[in-house]
């Protein structure tokens, strides 16, 4: 298996014979406003190109994997770019129809979609009030019988769902956002603390990514590295830089067999998250 990381969160995950493009963003660099919606100091949005790897990274993609409909996950550049390729959209139930309207070929990831065990778990993208208004956002294990399993965990902060799914599932690879994003009120991803306990539980590797690319995540690969040597965490954690791109062998024993979860259809938060999203 191997993640070629590109930015933020879009990267291609080549499983087996699937090379799959998972939350595209290509927006140029500052082409977006600001993510810090209530706060100063904002910088238009991205605040990083797209590393010149991108264009031979994309070649032979065959899928795209979207998580949630936020523009830094999906925007108009992104869109466009499967619309023009016409390729196969997976997503989850929640993002679905809506991202059927915007007339793509959207297949939902279910267990056995692309010959694999699939599992979708339900993140909270922020707590309180501000979590509900950041809609639903969904994670996926997904298990190749003959590539490490991975669990992209999605944008989210440490709930007892993603610790539960770590411990069932023991994913090989664990993908996860560390950019500690924030707009103004209140953390809306994991805290670096909770990215620490989220590697402390974890038996397999992790990569962190949605750094150093939206003006809302603050937090730097070096610190974020720093803190990672000193909790003894380093040799199982990898920190990609954009355009670079990572490679993982599958160890032994069999994956861990997914469970079908059903997720509540969130109405009126999906349509505000659609209204963010803009694309
Ligand atoms: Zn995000």
């Amino acid at each position: 298996m191997k993640l070629h990381h590109l930015r933020n969160a879009s990267a291609v995950l080549q499983i087996a014979e699937h090379r799959l493009l998972v939350d595209p963003m290509f927006a140029e660099a500052g082409s977006m406003p600001s993510f810090r919606f209530l706060a100063r100091g904002g910088q238009k949005n991205p605040i990083v190109p797209l590393p010149p790897e991108a264009e031979a990274a994309l070649e032979g993609v065959n899928g795209v994997i979207i998580t949630h409909e936020h523009p830094d996950h999906l925007d108009r550049p992104g869109l466009a770019w499967i619309q023009e390729r016409g390729l196969p959209v997976w997503t989850n139930a929640v993002d679905a129809p809506n991202l059927r309207r915007k007339g793509l070929d959207v297949r939902e990831l279910v267990d056995g979609s692309l010959g694999m065990g699939v599992e979708t778990i339900t993140n909270r993208h922020g707590r309180g009030p501000v979590g509900w208004l950041m809609g639903p956002v969904a994670g996926y294990f997904l298990a190749h019988p003959e590539e490490p399993s991975v669990y992209l965990v999605g944008d989210a902060v440490l709930t007892d769902a993603v610790l539960e799914a770590i411990s069932r599932l023991e994913p090989d690879v664990i993908v996860a956002p560390a950019g500690t994003a924030n707009f103004g009120l209140g953390d809306i991803l994991f805290s670096i603390d909770e990215l620490v306990t989220l590697a402390q539980r974890a038996e397999g590797e992790l990569v962190f990514n949605h750094l150093e690319a939206v003006d809302h995540c603050p937090t730097t690969r070096v610190q974020l590295r720093a803190r990672m040597v000193e909790e003894g965490l380093a040799d199982r954690v990898q920190i990609p830089e954009d355009g670079e791109e990572l490679t993982f062998e599958r160890r032994g024993g069999s994956h861990a067999r997914p469970r079908t979860t059903e997720r509540r259809k969130p109405w009126l938060q999906k349509w505000l998250t659609a209204k963010m999203a803009g694309t």
